[in-house]
């Protein structure tokens, strides 16, 4: 029977002392959906403001709500027209 050794387990700790009764759920403003899958998103980046002064992409992590394939506005720092 193997036994695990704890120094090359990852330990996964809960942050801090929080539990779930003091979060809320984050849930997609278009469908109320809950689950979100990671994706990435590209900007261009203008030769002026590029450190080596070539026109380039910058790629960015975000996440899209499974149901409706929609990027929550919580998720996406560059949407135009936030929701108040
Ligand atoms: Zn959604």
């Amino acid at each position: 029977m193997p036994s695990f050794n704890d120094s090359t387990m990852p330990q996964i700790k809960p942050p801090l002392s929080l539990g779930l009764d003091n979060t809320t759920p984050i849930v997609c403003e278009h469908c109320q959906g809950d689950t979100f899958v990671e994706a990435f998103k590209f900007r261009k980046v203008s030769a002026i403001i590029s450190p080596d002064g070539r026109e380039g992409t910058l790629p960015f992590t975000t996440f899209v709500c499974v149901s409706c394939k929609k990027v929550p506005v919580l998720f996406d720092p560059f949407i135009e027209d936030k929701i108040q």
